[in-house]
């Protein structure tokens, strides 16, 4: 955060605590001083929000935006070309992202509904 007590510089493996400021290696999940979870993803799952894929697909998925957001710009470009499948691959992909099913262009599960 921006309130961080202090100012010193940070390691390359190192990150502030977005609770409670310490600086803790960027690779933990958890904070050991304070218990906060610091939000660095799990091995597997996509670093793309899960919000924002639903709402691009749900509204915009017929010009494959979802997919461009998640890197599949093939696949994407095949979508708005037939217009999301003619609106069954849409749906397909709203329901693969409300599963939380759909993948990035990675295969990594695109599981994390925000920041
Ligand atoms: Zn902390």
């Amino acid at each position: 955060m921006t309130d961080a007590p202090n100012a010193q510089t940070l390691g390359a493996n190192q990150a502030y605590c977005s609770s409670c400021g310490a600086v803790i290696s960027n690779r933990a999940a958890a904070c050991p001083k304070c218990g906060a979870p610091t939000g660095s993803r799990p091995e597997g799952v996509s670093p793309k929000s899960r919000l924002v894929a639903f709402l691009l697909c749900f509204f915009f998925g017929f010009l494959g935006i979802h997919r461009f957001y998640v890197g599949k710009i093939g696949t994407g470009i095949l979508e708005l070309v037939t217009i999301g499948g003619l609106g069954i691959w849409q749906i397909v992909d709203t329901i693969l992202i409300i599963l939380g099913e759909f993948t990035d262009k990675q295969g990594r599960k695109v599981t994390v509904w925000t920041d």
